[in-house]
């Protein structure tokens, strides 16, 4: 199973993609992650990255791009995987197709988690997020059982810089400059589908389990 998570900022893909890489043994490649990872160790890819996700822009698609095909490389990748938060731009869409029909691999499922923008706000300011795992939380609508700690693995959860209102009316620009246009470059293939991301957590869950179940392989 390959699949994609699209969606705007705070729409819930890294919340979904996570339950169904946790479902399926698949691998969620979030690539917001590996870049805020990179920041952290000083790397060229950080170095290079983090004025524009800083900014809420998005960080150039030949990185991007060279970061994706890395990645795919990897042994465990092979079985198949998550792409949440890439592609965001038609030149990486279509880098992304040229990579998949370079191994003759199909992309199985496009997923577009929607959410209006009017929601996105409380979502992302009330977001806390895992230290070490990345895992997402909200002080309302997903509390983690104790305070400020990460059910999955203890670690300490930090609100996002990127997570403030003025950097989000920027991310929710570009979202929808230059990657909600890939809601029509993937429509018509057959395998998109769109999912209510307004409903419960719980919900949009079983929405997607459904949508898993119908497509085949
Ligand atoms: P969110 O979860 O709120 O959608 P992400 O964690 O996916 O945000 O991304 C954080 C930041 O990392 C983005 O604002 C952008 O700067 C950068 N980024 C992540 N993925 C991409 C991508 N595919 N192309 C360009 N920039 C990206
Ligand atoms: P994205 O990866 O699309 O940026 P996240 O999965 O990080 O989004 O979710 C953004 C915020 O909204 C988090 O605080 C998360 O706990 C919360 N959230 C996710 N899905 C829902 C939902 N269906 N209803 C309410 N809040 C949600
Ligand atoms: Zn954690």
């Amino acid at each position: 199973m390959r699949m994609i998570f699209l969606g705007a900022p705070g729409a819930g893909k890294g919340t979904q993609a996570r339950i169904v890489a946790e479902k399926h043994g698949l691998p969620q490649i979030a690539t917001g992650n590996i870049l805020r990872q990179a920041v952290k160790d000083g790397t060229t890819l950080g170095q290079e990255a983090k004025s524009f996700m800083d900014a809420g822009g998005l960080v150039p698609d030949g990185v991007m791009i060279g970061l994706i095909h890395e990645r795919l490389q990897q042994p465990d990748a092979q079985k198949g995987w998550i792409l949440d938060g890439f592609p965001r731009t038609q030149a990486q869409a279509e880098a992304l197709d040229a990579l998949l029909a370079k191994v003759q691999q199909d992309l199985d499922l496009v997923v577009d988690v929607q959410v209006p923008d009017a929601e996105i706000v409380g979502r992302l300011g009330g977001r806390w997020v895992c230290k070490q795992c990345e895992a997402p939380y909200h002080s309302k609508n997903n509390p983690p059982k104790t305070d400020k700690v990460c059910d999955h693995c203890g670690g300490e959860l930090y609100q996002r810089a990127d997570d403030k209102p003025d950097t989000v009316a920027s991310r929710l620009t570009v979202y929808h400059t230059n990657t909600s246009p890939l809601i029509g470059y993937y429509q018509g293939r057959g395998n998109y589908r769109a999912v209510d991301g307004t409903q419960p957590i719980e919900t949009v869950e079983r929405a997607l389990e459904a949508i898993l179940a119908g497509v085949s392989r």
